[in-house]
C-alpha cells in the first residue's frame, strides 16, 4: 500500500541481531565458514522463521547465525548502518535498536567496544541518511543478576551519548522478573529509561511485576494483559506504553490467530499502543507490513494506524524538547499527506 510506504514512521522495539540484512548476513556467514549452502533460498530458510514456526524457544534459535557474525566492530558498526539506510529508504524517522552487549564478546571484543561500534554506525547513518536512532541495552534474563548489574553499571557512561535505556529479554518461562530486581533498582538511580519485555509467552504475572519491581515504563509485548484486567488496569493507571509486535507474536504463538490479537482490545480499554517490528529480518516484515496486516486483518482506518504513529512518538525515550522536533517532523508530513 502506497500510502503506508510513504507514511513517517517510529519504531520502538528492533532487535539488532534479528535485523541484520539478509545479503550481508549471507556475505559474513559465508565469509567465515559459518555455513555452507547452496543458494540464497537455503539460507533463508536457516535465518528467518516460516509460518509453522512452533514457540517462542524455536524462534530464539535462529539467531545463532547472526550472533556468530555479530562479533567484529566492523561488522557490528556495518549491520547497524545498514539496517538505518533501510529504514530511512522506509521513511522511519527515529529509531530505537537493542542488543545485549554481552552476546558480542565472545571472540574478544570488550563491552565498550561493542556499544562504541553501534553508536559509530548510528551516528554514520544519521550523517548520511538523517535517521534518527538511540541504543537500547539488553540484560538477559538466562544470565544470573551480577551480569544484568554488569550491562547497567558498564553502559551508564553511554547515557545522553546515545544510549537511552536498558531492557530485560530472552526466556520469559523459565526467569521471571524478580531475579533481575536489584539490577534494575540501579538502573533505575542511574537515570536510564526501561522497557521490559514482558507478557509475550502467556504469563499476565509478569507484567505487574516488571513495572512494580523493575521500574518499567514501557512493556515489550504485553500480550497476556489480555486475559487479566487487572493488568490492563494498571498499564492504564501507570500510563505505560505497549511495545506490540504483531507478525512476531503470531510468529511465536503467543496468539493463536490474528482474529485473536488483543490490540483493539487494550486501544478500547484506553491502553496506549505502539506498533513494531521485533525483528526485520528473523520475522521477515516492516513496519509497513505490520500495519498492512491490521488493516487487512483487523479493519484498522489509515487514520488509527497513524494514531499508532503519534503513541510511538509520545512513548519515544527522548528529551521532550526532542519530542517536540520530531513530532513536528512526523505531522508536517502527515499534513502534507492530508491524513491529520
Ligand atoms: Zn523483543
Amino acid at each position: 500500500m502506497d500510502v503506508l510506504k510513504l507514511l513517517p514512521k517510529t519504531e520502538l522495539h528492533c532487535h539488532l541481531d534479528g535485523s541484520v540484512r539478509p545479503k550481508t548476513m549471507y556475505e559474513l556467514l559465508l565469509k567465515e565458514g559459518i555455513i555452507e549452502v547452496n543458494d540464497f533460498r537455503e539460507f533463508e530458510e536457516l535465518v528467518m522463521v516460516k509460518d509453522d514456526c512452533k514457540s517462542l524457544i524455536e524462534y530464539l534459535k535462529k539467531f545463532q547465525y547472526p550472533l556468530s557474525i555479530m562479533q567484529k566492530k566492523e561488522n557490528m558498526e556495518r549491520i547497524t548502518y545498514e539496517l538505518l539506510e533501510d529504514l530511512n529508504a522506509q521513511n522511519v524517522k527515529y529509531v530505537e535498536i537493542r542488543f545485549a552487549p554481552y552476546l558480542h564478546t565472545k571472540e574478544g571484543l570488550s563491552f565498550e567496544e561493542v556499544v562504541e561500534s553501534v553508536l559509530v554506525g548510528m551516528e554514520r547513518a544519521k550523517k548520511d541518511f538523517g535517521i534518527w536512532s538511540n541504543a537500547v541495552l539488553i540484560c538477559m534474563r538466562n544470565e544470573r543478576v551480577e551480569e544484568s548489574i554488569k550491562v547497567i553499571k558498564n553502559g551508564a557512561k553511554y547515557i545522553g551519548k546515545g544510549v537511552v535505556a536498558v531492557d530485560l529479554a530472552g526466556n520469559e518461562q523459565d526467569f521471571p522478573p524478580e531475579i533481575h530486581q536489584k539490577a534494575f533498582n540501579l538502573a533505575y538511580d542511574m537515570g536510564y529509561n526501561i522497557t521490559i519485555h514482558a507478557g509475550e509467552t502467556g504469563i499476565a504475572e509478569n507484567i505487574p511485576k516488571s513495572i512494580e519491581l523493575l521500574h518499567a515504563q514501557r512493556i515489550g509485548h504485553g500480550i497476556a494483559a489480555a486475559k487479566d484486567p487487572k493488568v490492563m488496569e494498571l498499564l492504564k493507571e501507570k500510563n505505560i506504553f505497549l511495545e506490540m509486535c504483531p507478525i512476531s507474536n503470531l510468529q511465536t504463538k503467543s496468539v493463536k490467530s490474528i482474529e485473536d490479537y488483543p490490540i483493539r482490545k487494550f486501544l478500547a480499554k484506553g491502553l496506549k499502543v505502539t506498533v513494531n517490528t521485533d525483528n526485520i529480518t528473523v520475522s521477515n516484515t516492516s513496519l509497513e507490513r505490520e500495519y498492512q496486516l491490521l488493516m487487512e486483518k483487523l479493519d484498522f482506518t489509515i487514520e488509527e494506524v497513524v494514531g499508532l504513529i503519534q503513541n510511538s512518538i509520545d512513548a519515544a525515550f527522548i528529551k521532550d524538547n526532542e519530542r517536540d522536533i520530531l513530532r513536528k517532523k512526523v505531522d508536517e508530513e502527515l499534513r502534507n499527506m492530508e491524513l491529520i
